[in-house]
């Protein structure tokens, strides 16, 4: 009986609730710094909905490769697709890329010299060509979802920095990208306010957000990723699910790295 339901469900023409196709692929990537090898080899799928966790000492690549998902750094070779597209090269091509792959970085990043409000419309009216009114309800709903709806006329440098990343998650999203890419997000803040951050990004996994997160929060990567995948000198060294990464890692790099944060 299972069985045919399954079968029933596979075969039916309604699109899924649960359709997981792949929305970023990497194959046999590569990236040299001059003598520098830093990306070898890497191959990685994300499907459509999965969280995924990179973790891995500091200097294994995790950032290069963040960034050769949006481009902000070129490959050697290799091939990297956003649902199923090859990376456009340069121009209207690459900003629609870069407007499908939300990005949040360590350092905030915010326009210093723009308020809250501008720097989430910003993107949305000048690639997106999205009307100013338009742009900043979005924006205010954004900003509410985060939690800093009130700050909305204020300079960065007035938040915190908690406030000021919950910021720059609100407009990464202005875009509606397919994918979001958080390097370190939490490392440059204070403790009290790393939840702060971790519970936006938890409540975005959980309603269905495709995600690539680096981070060396190891509960965030227990109770939030569907698959941890770990990185050591260039190479992806292990990628299983968190259950399988924190209690059976296979490869002596990762022992002695869970060693070292647990
Ligand atoms: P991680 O994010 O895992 O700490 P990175 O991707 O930042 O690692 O760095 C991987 C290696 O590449 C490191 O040895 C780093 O020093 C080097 N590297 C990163 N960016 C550059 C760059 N722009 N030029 C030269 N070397 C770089
Ligand atoms: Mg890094």
């Amino acid at each position: 009986m299972l069985e045919i339901q399954e079968q029933e469900t596979a075969n039916s023409a309604i699109p899924q609730a649960q359709d997981t196709h792949p929305l970023v692929e990497l194959t046999h990537v590569e990236k040299h710094f001059g003598h520098l090898h830093v990306l070898k080899d890497i191959n990685l799928t994300v499907n459509k909905g999965e969280v995924l966790v990179v973790v891995g000492p500091s200097g294994s690549g995790k950032s290069t490769m963040c960034r050769t998902i949006n481009r902000l750094e070129t490959i050697d070779s290799g091939d990297i697709r956003i649902d199923g597209n090859p990376l456009p090269q340069e121009g209207k091509e690459l900003a629609a890329l870069r407007a499908e792959v939300g990005m949040v970085f360590q350092s905030f990043n915010l326009f210093a010299n723009k308020t809250i409000l501008e720097n989430v419309t910003l993107a949305p009216i000048k690639v997106r060509h999205m009307p100013k009114d338009e742009a900043e309800n979005l924006a205010m709903d954004l900003l509410a979802r985060v939690g800093v709806d009130s700050q909305a006329e204020k300079m960065p440098a007035q938040l915190s920095g908690g406030q000021q990343q919950r910021v720059a998650i609100a407009r990464a999203l202005a875009m509606k990208p397919k994918v979001m890419l958080f390097d370190e997000p939490t490392s440059a803040l204070d403790p009290e306010m790393v939840n702060e951050v971790l519970d936006v990004m938890t409540e975005l996994a959980h309603e269905g957000m495709t995600m690539i997160c680096v981070t060396h929060e190891m509960g965030f990567a227990r109770n939030v990723a569907d698959r941890v995948v770990f990185m050591a000198d260039g190479k992806i060294l292990e990628s299983g699910t968190p259950d399988e990464f924190f209690e059976h890692p296979k490869t002596d790099r990762a022992k002695d790295f869970l060693s070292k944060i647990l």
